[in-house]
């Protein structure tokens, strides 16, 4: 559904703009550098990363409010914008694209009800692609029966509680039935517990409606729950690319790994391989592990793993499991839903998480198991 193809757009940097008479220096920041992906038709597709990444400019690209430097962008196989080397550039307006979009500030139209909101995008309409009175009301109500303001439809906008307005933003970017749909962060702008309950809200629409979507996003959890693809950015690239819980259970790098969620890192280096099957040695002995980086014997390397993949047990179950240390409790937590602990094997300290009916009182000697398909490698940066 979208192709984005080598995308690559820069602006002027600070200092060029400052000086741009006196030096003419090319102090370019390139926001978007080479970026590539494919979103395939009813996925939910995240752009995932630190404030600065390339995210917005990403999208704003797809949109057709930046023009980028080079790259394709197709939708649904029509390219909407074509820059290559020796060829004319081809650019669809943002208008023409017929897009739909929700940005963070969701910029509802005050003045006019939530009918009217809706009903806007069809009624500026060029003549000929302009729908009915009647085909306009029956649409307008079909959408926002979907996201339950039906009952508000002639109420004001600006009266509307602000996890109405966002819906009624989504509303409006859906009645025109767009290919793609293109959210902003589009829930920043909530408390954390609204929020929380829009996140539940767009997944179960998105899904209802298998409407393709690009998402962006800072905030992790927020793209974990969502998406069917993430694509975690930084620096203007994309440094990882898959699903949620590959993302999630084997980063690629240090970055991404505490990026999203926490890990505990352990220096080691690979000792022995066959094939996807590593043994690591670390100063506390080797580990097995599965891994599909392609690393040689003798090769630094640092084993990311969860906190709720690591077991702390008061039981040995050594020849059962492969990766079981000897340790001592040095703290505990309370999260409510869980119980951290800290416990200390050799010369680190890691750190596990679990069910909170098991807690360990510090100063206890535990084993320390640990998964080997949820142990994963990463460089040394
Ligand atoms: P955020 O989460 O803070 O919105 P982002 O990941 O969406 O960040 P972008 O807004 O795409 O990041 O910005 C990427 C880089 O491009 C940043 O360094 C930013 O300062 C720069 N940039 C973006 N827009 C412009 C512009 N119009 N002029 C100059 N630099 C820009």
């Amino acid at each position: 559904m979208l192709r984005v193809e080598n995308l690559v757009k820069s602006f002027d940097g600070e200092r060029r703009r400052r000086r741009a008479a006196a030096t003419g220096a090319t102090d370019r920041v390139f926001a978007v550098n080479d970026v590539s992906f494919t979103v395939h038709e009813g996925d939910m597709f995240t752009l995932l990363g630190p404030s600065g990444c390339g995210k917005t400019t990403t999208l704003r690209s797809i949109a057709g409010l930046e023009r980028p430097d080079s790259g394709i962008i197709e939708v649904g196989g029509q390219a909407l914008f074509r820059s290559l080397e020796g060829q004319r550039v081809l650019s669809v307006s943002a208008n023409e694209r017929g897009l739909g979009m929700v940005f963070q500030s969701y910029a509802i139209w005050p003045h006019m009800s939530v009918f009217d909101n809706v009903a806007f995008p069809l009624q500026v309409r060029k003549r000929g692609q302009r729908p009915g009175k009647r085909e306009i009301a029956e649409r307008v109500g079909r959408v926002l029966a979907t996201m339950e303001l039906d009952a508000l439809a002639g109420r004001q906008a600006t009266k509307l509680s602000g996890g109405q307005q966002q819906r009624l933003a989504l509303a409006r970017a859906l009645v025109i039935e767009p290919p793609l749909l293109l959210l902003d962060e589009p829930l920043s702008n909530l408390d954390a517990k609204l929020r929380e309950s829009l996140r539940y809200e767009l997944k179960r629409l998105q899904r209802e409606l298998g409407i393709t979507s690009v998402y962006v996003t800072h905030d992790q959890t927020e793209a974990l729950v969502l998406s069917s693809s993430v694509a975690v950015m930084r620096d203007g690239n994309i440094i990882q690319l898959g699903k949620p819980r590959e993302i999630y259970q084997k980063p690629n790098s240090r970055f991404v790994a505490e990026f999203i969620g926490t890990s505990n890192f352990i220096p080691a280096k690979v000792e022995a391989r066959d094939g996807e099957r590593y043994s690591v040695a670390t100063a506390d002995g080797s580990l097995a592990l599965n891994s599909t980086a392609d690393l040689a014997v003798g090769t630094d390397v640092i084993v990311s793993i969860r906190p709720e993949a690591v077991d702390v047990s008061a039981v040995s179950r050594t020849g059962e499991i492969p990766n079981e240390w000897k340790g001592t409790v040095v703290t505990r937590a309370f999260l409510g839903e869980a119980v951290d602990h800290v416990v200390r094997v050799g010369e680190f300290e890691i750190r596990a998480r679990g069910n909170p009916s098991v807690s360990i009182r510090p100063g206890t000697d535990v084993f320390v198991q640990l998964d080997p398909d949820k142990l994963s490698l990463v460089p040394v940066d």
